[in-house]
């Protein structure tokens, strides 16, 4: 696994991380983040039972229906760990995902971006705590969980429909979640 602008080794904090190689200018794509490509029901029932006490899982959910599971046919990118203030985005282009940097690097930085743990009326503290951040930013929110609550799907497409707003894609859209931290519990 070799990436041209990033390598992989242990990070202080939290076990492995992504490191640049050189320094990186903005805007530059550095990877993008591939996987098995899974439904969202798939991927609760991979990890509903084990995900609450560990979740050290390499998921992305790109959109309501599609999420890709790094942890089989995954590459480099699903070591870049998360900050609540990052040097990266992860951009969703025709349901792909790809990271890149939104502001100049230096070598040597550690890559990062934030993932967004998708909130939902059903998240509590407990979530949050167990999504706890480390990220030690100035900005750090203290969890990874998204500070916007995200509607459940139906009751948001009931909501969008009553307003008759027809969700706008845009061609490229910043990813607002990594994945789900809501455990339906
Ligand atoms: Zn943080």
């Amino acid at each position: 696994m070799i990436n041209n602008y990033f390598v992989v080794r242990s990070s202080g904090v939290h076990g492995k991380g992504a490191f640049a190689r050189k320094n990186i200018r903005k805007g530059t794509r550095l990877v993008e983040y591939i996987g098995e490509n899974i439904s969202a029901e798939e991927s609760d029932r991979r990890y509903d039972d084990t995900g609450v006490k560990n979740h050290h899982t390499f998921l992305f959910s790109v959109d309501k229906r599609k999420v890709i599971d790094a942890t089989f046919g995954g590459n480099e990118s699903r070591f870049i760990n998360h900050s609540c203030d990052p040097n990266c985005d992860a951009i969703i282009e025709k349901r792909r995902v790809y990271i890149e940097a939104n502001r100049t690097i230096r070598k040597g930085e550690e890559l990062a971006y934030d993932y967004n743990y998708e909130r939902t009326p059903k998240t509590t503290n407990a979530d949050e705590r167990m999504y706890k951040c480390l990220c030690g930013s100035p900005e750090c929110r203290g969890t990874i969980v998204s500070a916007k609550v995200t509607m459940p799907k139906k009751k948001a497409a009931k909501k969008a429909k009553s307003k008759k707003k027809v969700a706008g894609k845009n061609k490229r859209t910043k990813a607002k979640t990594k994945k789900k931290a809501g455990r339906g519990r």
